[in-house]
């Protein structure tokens, strides 16, 4: 095949496989096709955002604003807030992590069995022991169970990793709970981060809030970009506070800035795609995807009980979890399975119409079991 052929073949087959998914959380209805031009440059973000370093084909100043923005979402406290654009949510969670054990080396980091796999090796490769915690059925932590591995530890300090929508149930663990027991057990070192992958972009907007945020106790926080938000290409957005970060931070004369971040080149570009994005939809505007994928999650629930499938989700999350189906129907539409669970996550692509379509598929494969029967 020639270079040409390839690149229609791929082409075509990431069209097919975009149209059809349901099972991850990644948007899919952005069009950044005003900033192609950018991409006849070498937009590189090395170094801290908020330093003015030698390299200037960057968009530093963008990344601010896209960091202003969330760090106001967040509600942090406007003299003391830091953060960047990361190329995920697990470098997010990374950094995270990294700035808990840079203040903490004696620390234990305690995360729930529902904790996403990049948590996991994120506390191997910084070397920080930790436990596990149980997850109540729901996937949020179990604070009993906590509490008790707290005490069991309390002369440590503690790390905390606290979930707002895990991967499988967008479950969401409370901070105010957690440092609660912190308190009660009197652990005055500790460092809660909150992987807010995908629920923290809309954290705020939930009907009936659950405490996640700086104002609400976190140290940091993360999030994927490419999930709620949606772009071509993977980025997160971290969140902590100047006062933490200045714990890590090292100047490099080599590139007129502070290395503060994990990666030493950063992509700029995904930077434009956020900034873009935001600026567009503004806080008003996430607000609004966020209350029309809620609609379609409950208008799915509601559809897969009226077929008899015990459907559930969350309170205020996005995402329908149910029995597991067939390898079909997960195949046909990319659904992720887990143990004996699957789900659906309504992001603000998905429509009603494609909820009936996959309703349809259920529906047909039921016929067929019943003609076989
Ligand atoms: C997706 C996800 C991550 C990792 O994010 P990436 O952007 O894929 O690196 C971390 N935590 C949770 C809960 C997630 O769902």
């Amino acid at each position: 095949m020639n270079i040409h052929s390839q690149l229609e073949d791929t082409l075509h087959k990431i069209k097919k496989a975009s149209n059809l998914f349901l099972g991850y959380p990644i948007s899919k209805d952005f069009d950044y096709g005003p900033l192609f031009e950018f991409l006849k440059y070498p937009v590189n973000n090395v170094g801290d955002p908020f330093i003015n370093s030698t390299y200037k084909v960057q968009t530093h100043d963008m990344e601010r604003e896209v960091v202003d923005f969330f760090a106001n979402l967040f509600r942090a406290n406007p003299d003391d807030y830091w953060g960047y654009i990361t190329n995920g949510g697990s470098e997010s969670n990374l950094y995270g992590l990294y700035i808990a054990r840079e203040l903490y080396p004696k620390a234990m980091v305690y995360y729930s069995e529902s904790t996403h796999y990049s948590v996991k090796k994120n506390i191997h490769l910084l070397n920080i022991p930790g436990i596990v915690i149980r997850s109540q059925e729901n996937g949020e932590i179990d604070y009993d169970d906590l509490q008790n591995t707290l005490q069991y530890n309390r002369h440590k300090p503690a790390i905390i990793l606290s979930n707002f929508g895990t991967t499988m149930k967008e479950a969401k663990d409370d901070i105010s709970k957690i440092k609660s027991i912190l308190r009660k057990l009197a652990i005055q070192d500790h460092y809660i981060h909150c992987d807010g992958a995908l629920s923290g972009t809309y954290g705020d907007f939930l009907l009936e809030r659950i405490p996640y945020d700086i104002a609400d106790g976190a140290d940091s926080i993360s999030i994927s970009g490419h999930k709620f938000i949606g772009s071509p290409m993977p980025c997160g957005v971290v969140i902590t506070k100047r006062s933490l970060r200045d714990r890590v931070s090292k100047g490099v004369s080599y590139i007129g800035s502070l290395d503060t971040t994990i990666t030493g080149s950063r992509n700029g570009h995904s930077v434009l795609f956020l900034w873009y994005a935001i600026k567009n939809m503004g806080v008003e505007g996430l607000k609004a995807r966020y209350e029309h994928s809620l609609e379609v999650a409950e208008y799915c629930k509601t559809r897969l009980l009226e077929i008899g499938i015990k459907a559930w989700s969350n309170k205020g999350a996005i995402t329908v979890v149910f029995p597991k189906t067939s390898n079909a129907i997960k195949d046909k539409w990319q659904l992720a399975t887990e143990d004996d669970v699957t789900h659906l996550i309504c992001m603000p692509n998905v429509t009603k119409h494609q909820i009936d379509a996959f309703v349809e598929d259920l529906i047909k494969e039921k016929e067929a079991e019943a003609v076989l029967a």
